[in-house]
């Protein structure tokens, strides 16, 4: 096992050093996008599947950049997750969410929400709630109108500053959404231990919904208990007219994908509202 060890590692050396480089590249381009405002956000439509309206939409970071073009979130969030750069983005992502929130306010149902995507190295920080309230001040958001999503592979660790500041959340009136439902690490015992309001079913669950029984029967397995606990129900993924029919049929409470729509800038989505918001 040694020697095959050596080999393995001699074998993957160059390999390694060009993806270690690639990662410093992207990461030294991340710091001066940050600085330049590269970043923009995108808004993916709820849909409620009961009244058929929108009741608000995801926040989605983008990245252009005129040399490099668009570079998709699972690019450089994992990464400045690790390198810290995540905490001055999401900074950023807050701040711009706000301030669109802020203007959509004036013309939305009083149930109408926004989903920011929080990072686990995010919620680790001591001073991750004062410096979100401090934010909501600044914008005067209505705390109804946010809505904070963190995935459950984030939990896993159960660092007791994560929890500390899901509670403070929790406490202050804003929702929290356990992301990324099922993708593997999740466990039920999540639900009882943080105080989610929502969960959004990951989805890879819909991939196969209807054709294939047992993943249908697993989907509406998990819309019902998590009903039967108290759970909001997002599906993620909705790509097709069979998908959608087949979550109304079970009840789930609100949908998000493709078939809905995709990912807009502001403009695109404020079109899209006047248009189909219902
Ligand atoms: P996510 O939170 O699970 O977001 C949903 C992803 O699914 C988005 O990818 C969205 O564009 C995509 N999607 C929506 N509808 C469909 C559909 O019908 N079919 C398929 N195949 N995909 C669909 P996106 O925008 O590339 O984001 C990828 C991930 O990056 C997000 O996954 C989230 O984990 C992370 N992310 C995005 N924005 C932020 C952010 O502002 N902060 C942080 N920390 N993470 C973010
Ligand atoms: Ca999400
Ligand atoms: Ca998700
Ligand atoms: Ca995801």
């Amino acid at each position: 096992a040694k020697t095959a060890g050596r080999n393995c590692h001699k074998y993957f050396e160059p390999k390694m050093n060009s993806w270690s480089k690639q990662r410093l590249e992207i990461s030294s381009r991340l710091r001066k996008a940050i600085s330049d405002n590269e970043f923009t956000i995108h808004y993916q439509p709820l849909l409620c599947l009961k009244t058929n309206k929108v009741v608000g939409g995801e926040a989605l970071i983008r990245w252009f950049n005129k040399e490099e073009g668009i570079t998709p979130p699972d690019r450089f969030i994992p990464l400045s997750e690790e390198n810290g750069l995540i905490v001055r983005i999401g900074d950023q992502v807050t701040e711009m969410v706000f301030a669109t929130v802020v203007r959509w306010s004036l013309y939305w149902e009083e149930e109408f929400r926004i989903a920011l995507n929080i990072s686990a190295r995010e919620l680790q920080e001591a001073n991750f709630v004062d410096r979100l309230t401090q934010q909501i001040k600044k914008y005067s958001v209505k705390k109804s109108a946010i809505e904070i999503e963190v995935t459950e592979r984030l939990l896993l660790d159960n660092r007791t500053q994560s929890v500390k500041n899901l509670l403070k959340l929790s406490s202050l009136g804003i929702r929290l959404s356990l992301d990324d439902f099922g993708t593997g690490y999740s466990s039920l015992s999540y639900l009882q231990k943080y105080p989610f309001s929502t969960l959004k079913l990951d989805r890879s669950f819909l991939k196969l919904v209807p054709h294939n029984e047992k993943s249908a029967a697993l989907s509406s397995s998990i819309i019902h208990l998590a009903h039967s606990l108290g759970f909001e129900v997002i599906a993620e993924g909705v790509e097709t007219q069979e998908q959608y029919e087949f979550l109304k049929a079970e009840g789930c409470d609100i949908a998000q994908g493709y078939f809905i729509a995709k990912p807009m800038s502001v403009e695109e989505f404020e079109n899209w509202m006047d248009q189909c918001g219902g």
